[in-house]
């Protein structure tokens, strides 16, 4: 049995933020996945009993919650919309180990006032590519939200055809979005917009609540976390593929893994997902698109950042120019870090650019590219096509530079932290969720087991190498979630 002790610190915000719930009964509750792992970490045990499993079904509330869906809006590829958790319920908030927050949130659980036209439910390959790409995130040190666990309900639910209905559990830091505040800043007035930005401060912020002006230092800290977290999935070839407003966690972590997936072979206008036609989230585009979507929280908090418009308008726009000269740095940064240099110097972004349009024309696969550079710096067989000669000279000469530097980083070792060997490659993904979709689980826990220690080529499955990427048809992923 595990043990819930659940708290509800967000329905103390004005009832504006949020509707009671009940969430559906379902017919036939089973375990597809539970992550013993976090469950452990979060202070909840490690021994589900078939209450917990009605829990995490939806089927039964844990004594003393109240479960509620959260309101919000967003801008979606650039429209606003007034939206909210039309399929998801909290159950509550539980303090992990190291006493860290988090929300508790069961999604596909049955529709809530917020539903729309939407059926409340949610299909099993879904709710297991999110469990699979939180844990790959937080296995290479990403902060993302996790999955506790993935509940089959028994129901037969239509997408595409019928696919099996799922509950999936996970812990959030919170589930604050740029899109809640847009929300109340729209719906709601200055006042609910204080309560909010006040509680997100104390609850992820709460360094800031001495600063002379507190809500632009939360302003300012959301982008430093945002950039932080964009940039590092970038640098992975991450595609997250619904860069909505209501998909940017206040927290600073991951979330909403929908239509998202990895580069295969590197192109800076790659795009996965069925409905960004437009390629708005491209994997190139997302640093631009952060930029964008801290535009809009900024907005959002133009009321608290001073009284005078004119004024709260100028800091807002000097915050969103830090954010995008943060990003572009960071990204320049880490990049630098996949190829052996820890501080930047005149001339990478240039080299940095030549490696990326040779992997561009060469169709080169990204993540081996820098491994097989990893490789080459530890003295081992690169097992991969490297860069033309002219291009190896000049990143030598660069590391030649960064050992006569005062502090030199050692190329070989911080090359093998930055460049993880393993990840979620896009076919064995969708492979797996389609074996277990009919039943078979070996597949998804063979996967499982390998990504969770992404650092170790030695856990690599065959499947995990890299195909021939070349002349590959572009892999689709689609928005039937
Ligand atoms: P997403 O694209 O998953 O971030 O969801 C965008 C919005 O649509 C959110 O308000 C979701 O709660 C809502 N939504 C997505 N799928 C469903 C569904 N099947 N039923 C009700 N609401 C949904
Ligand atoms: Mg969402």
């Amino acid at each position: 049995m595990l043990s819930w002790k659940l708290e509800s610190t967000y329905l103390a915000l004005p009832e504006l933020f949020y509707s009671f719930v009940n969430t559906d009964t379902v017919p036939a509750p089973e375990w597809a996945v539970f992550n013993t792992d976090l469950a452990q970490s979060l202070g909840l045990g490690d021994n589900p009993d078939a209450d917990d499993l009605a829990i995490l079904a939806g089927n039964k509330a844990p004594s003393g919650s109240r479960m509620y869906a959260q309101s919000y809006a967003g801008h979606q590829f650039g429209h606003f919309t007034k939206l909210g958790d039309g399929r998801a319920a909290v159950l509550g908030e539980v303090l992990d180990r190291q006493g860290q927050r988090h929300d508790l949130q069961l999604k596909g659980s049955g529709p809530t006032p917020y539903a729309r036209s939407g059926d409340g439910k949610a299909v099993l390959g879904p709710m297991l590519r999110e469990y699979l790409i939180g844990e790959y995130m937080h296995a290479v040190g990403l902060p993302s939200s996790r999955a506790l666990s993935v509940v089959l309900t028994g129901e037969t639910i239509r997408r595409d055809g019928f696919k099996p209905g799922a509950v999936l559990c996970r812990a959030a830091a919170s589930h604050l979005r740029v899109g809640t505040f847009q929300y109340v800043a729209v719906f709601g007035g200055p006042e609910p917009l204080a309560a909010l930005a006040d509680y997100a401060i104390e609850r992820h912020y709460p360094q800031l609540r001495e600063e002379t002006n507190p809500y632009l230092a939360f302003l300012d800290a959301v982008g430093e976390s945002q950039t932080d977290l964009v940039a590092r999935w970038m640098c992975l070839g991450f595609v997250h593929g619904v860069m909505n407003t209501d998909n940017v966690a206040i927290s600073g972590q991951a979330i909403d893994f929908g239509p998202c997936a990895f580069l295969d072979a590197y192109r800076s206008d790659q795009v996965f997902s069925s409905i960004d036609q437009a390629g708005r989230y491209a994997w190139g585009n997302q640093a631009a698109i952060a930029g964008w979507n801290q535009a809009r929280l900024a907005e959002a908090l133009l009321p608290l950042l001073d009284k005078n418009p004119d004024t709260a308008l100028a800091l807002a726009r000097e915050s969103v120019e830090r954010f995008n000269d943060s990003i572009s740095n960071k990204l320049t940064t880490g990049f630098g870090r996949k190829l052996g240099w820890h501080r930047q110097r005149p001339g990478d972004e240039t080299l940095i650019q030549q490696l990326l349009h040779w992997m561009e024309d060469s169709q080169a696969d990204y993540s081996t590219s820098f491994v097989a550079l990893s490789r080459a710096v530890a003295q081992l067989d690169p097992g991969y096509p490297l860069p033309p000669d002219s291009w190896l000279e000049a990143w030598r000469q660069r590391l030649r530079e960064e050992s006569a530097s005062a502090d030199p980083a050692d190329p070989a070792a911080l090359m093998a932290a930055s460049n993880p060997p393993l990840h979620p490659r896009n076919r064995p993904v969708q492979a797996a969720l389609d074996a277990a979709e009919l039943g078979d689980w070996q597949p998804f826990q063979r996967l499982a087991g390998s990504l969770a220690d992404p650092w170790n080529p030695s856990s690599a499955l065959p499947e995990l190498e890299p195909s021939d990427v070349a002349g590959q048809p572009v892999f689709r992923t689609y928005c039937g979630t």
